[in-house]
């Protein structure tokens, strides 16, 4: 669950984060409203799940009121990577003497939290990584552990920070690992951390991902989750229990397990063509669960084929196959199947299916068949249509 800027700095002031005051505003007169309130100069910053905010001209500073309305206006509906904004936030301006970077995330092949710390911050850190690989600090934290002030300090030195910064910067560090932990985070980064004139280290910038599965120890992230922009096909999928992550190409794909999902979407991609989804309807291929499946990839437009790739183990092969017709008795499908029926009871299930093949209903006997087949009546499909000019 990924927050906007304003509620990562939320977050980060329950663990005693020096933040900015600030007001959200969904419109230009909210905005003026609210800058009227803090005073200005302020900053007019675009909310968007998405960084790169501020090259993208999301990031605006105001020294007037008159500022406010004219970057509120400009900013307030610009797409940045193919966000659009929503909402401003306006914070009270800071003067920047200099910009760090800090962030928390898991190693998950060192076992352990992995702390980053850069004196060169305000750039993206992929960038810091690449041209100057040095400049950034890496400390490893085994969890039980946690992280003292003792290699805090020593990880500050390490990144070389000037020493005004290295109290408020220990101080912050430990902050963070405590919302890192206690907040249930998968990713906590500040970036720019600043150091300001007055030799202050405040937080300028919050990127902030919570682990959405550990809502149910914080009642409050319900209030995070409502702001989540997601797809509209991941959010028909996710209504009916079904794993489901968009994708950008016109396969659809309908797998019984996430790790033969992956495969089939990889072995899509392998014979030259481009799924439109990873989805995974589970152990269980009922005619309710198949039905669910076929609705949401039927319901995306870009889907030219759709290829059901199981592989029946505990659920097996007759159940799947009775689950598919059923299914079909109760969807009209617009794009033709193909379906790879493998495992417990295959020829069980292919008997069933049998009667009931044609043009658009098709089976094949292996993986790599099936995904041919249908990324070749998905090209077909795309031909056929785009000369009859639907889309
Ligand atoms: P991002 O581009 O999405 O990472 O947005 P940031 O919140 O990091 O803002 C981008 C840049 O704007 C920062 O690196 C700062 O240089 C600048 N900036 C943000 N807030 C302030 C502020 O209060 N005062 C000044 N002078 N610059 C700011
Ligand atoms: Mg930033």
């Amino acid at each position: 669950m990924d927050l906007f800027e304003y509620q990562g700095k939320q977050f980060f002031a329950r663990y005693g984060m020096p933040i900015s005051d600030g007001e959200i505003a969904f419109t230009v007169d909210e905005a003026v409203a609210a800058a009227e309130r803090l005073g200005t100069p302020v900053m007019v910053k675009a909310q968007v799940h998405t960084g790169g905010r501020g090259k993208a001209g999301g990031v605006k500073f105001a020294a007037t009121i008159d500022d406010v309305r004219t970057h509120a206006t400009s900013i307030l509906g610009l797409d940045i990577s193919g966000h659009v904004v929503g909402r401003v936030w306006i914070e009270k301006a800071s003067d920047i003497a200099e910009e760090y970077y800090a962030s928390f995330t898991l190693d998950r092949s060192a076992k352990k939290h992995l702390g980053m710390l850069s004196a060169e911050g305000g750039v993206e850190i992929e960038t810091v990584a690449e041209e100057n690989p040095d400049a950034i600090a890496k400390v490893w934290i085994d969890p039980v552990d946690g992280l003292d002030e003792a290699t805090a300090r020593d990880w500050v030195t390490a990144a070389a920070l000037p020493e005004a910064a290295v109290e408020g910067t220990v101080v912050i560090l430990q902050q963070l690992y405590t919302a890192y932990v206690e907040g249930d985070a998968d990713l906590v980064e500040i970036n720019p951390l600043i150091l300001t004139p007055e030799g202050r280290v405040h937080v300028l910038d919050a990127k902030v991902t919570l682990d959405a599965n550990s809502t149910f120890r914080h009642e409050d992230y319900a209030a995070f989750d409502e702001t989540q922009t997601r797809d509209e096909r991941e959010t028909a999928a996710h209504a009916r229990g079904l794993q489901y992550v968009g994708l950008e190409g016109s396969v659809g794909v309908i797998a019984n397990g996430a790790g033969l999902a992956m495969s089939t979407v990889d072995v899509v991609n392998q014979v030259g063509g481009s799924p439109a989804n990873f989805l995974d309807i589970g152990g269980g291929a009922n005619a309710d669960v198949m039905a669910g499946a076929l609705e949401v990839i039927n319901n995306d437009p870009a889907v030219r084929s759709i290829f059901i790739n199981i592989f029946g183990g505990i659920t097996r092969g007759e159940e799947v196959a009775n689950g598919i017709v059923g299914a079909l008795e109760r969807v009209d499908i617009d794009a033709p199947i193909v379906i790879r029926l493998d495992g417990t009871n295959a020829d069980e299930g292919r008997a069933i299916l049998e009667p009931h093949l044609s043009d658009s209903l098709q089976m094949a006997p292996t993986m790599l068949d099936a995904a041919r087949r249908a990324v070749e009546l998905a090209s077909a499909g795309s031909t056929a249509s785009d000369e009859g000019g639907s889309r």
